[in-house]
């Protein structure tokens, strides 16, 4: 059976003479695994089409549970990635987590307007990687069901205070008072935030998906947020991907 469907490739991996694999991202069928004959031979737009980071308009063969390669028509290829170590550690970072998480067979089209919407403002130079990656992180763990509690605080209900302490495992927040007046037990997952950092999140994981990057913040609110959202998702989501120490890496000797 012939298929037809947009998709994003996350991953290529070579499988000897014979071809590769590459993942996809699609609205249809979640992740996919797909088998692209004779790889070296695939020349022009195929070759460039199955690249990481293109998305393309792909015909599947789909046959005994497995899917092959048949053709397919680039829309964007995403090739500025690839000329700035940074992004392109970000970006695979991003691809990870989707392909460690979005279960097969998961019908969504949120996930992959959110990952191409974040792809293009980072190869484009539109937004700062350190920006981009909680935005990523925070909105792409709410849309798979993993939403902080973003609304007041767990004990007074005060929904503006001025400073507060976020628990990355609890997923949850108090204000500084409530906070002290708790005792809680040494709790490393814990960030203590002002309220631009808690609009921060609020904006990435409550605003309507097209306003998402029309965000400022300053330099140590996204930095304290953007350590908050990778715990967040690393602890819910259960994963720690390589790809994230190796941005770390490059961060860290930039
Ligand atoms: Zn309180």
């Amino acid at each position: 059976m012939l298929l037809s469907m947009k998709g994003l490739v996350l991953r290529e991996t070579p499988a000897g003479d014979k071809g590769r694999f590459i993942d996809l991202l699609t609205e249809e069928l979640g992740v996919v695994t797909v088998f692209v004959r004779g790889a070296k031979k695939v020349t022009g737009k195929s070759t460039a089409a199955t690249q990481l980071f293109s998305y393309a308009d792909f015909c599947i063969e789909h046959s005994r549970e497995r899917y092959y390669y048949q053709s397919a028509k680039p829309i964007r290829i995403f090739y500025q990635l690839r000329e700035n170590l940074r992004n392109l550690s970000l970006a695979s970072y991003f691809t990870e987590l989707i392909r460690m998480t979005v279960p097969k067979g998961k019908q969504d089209n949120i996930v992959l307007r959110l990952i191409l919407n974040t792809l293009f403002y980072l190869a484009e130079g539109k937004r700062d990687a350190k920006m981009l990656k909680p935005l990523f992180e925070l909105r792409f763990a709410s849309e798979m069901g993993f939403m902080p509690d973003v609304l007041m605080c767990r004990r007074c209900m005060d929904h503006l205070p001025g400073n507060l302490v976020f628990s990355a495992s609890d997923g949850c927040f108090w204000c500084i008072d409530c906070y002290k007046e708790l005792n809680k037990n040494e709790d490393t997952a814990v960030y203590d935030m002002s309220l631009s950092c808690l609009e921060m999140i609020r904006h990435i994981t409550l605003v309507d998906l097209e306003r998402l990057f029309n965000f400022r913040a300053g330099c140590e609110t996204i930095d304290i947020v953007s350590r908050f959202s990778e715990n967040f998702v690393c602890y819910h989501m259960s994963v720690r991907p390589r790809s994230l120490e190796f941005y770390h890496n490059i961060e860290r000797n930039l």
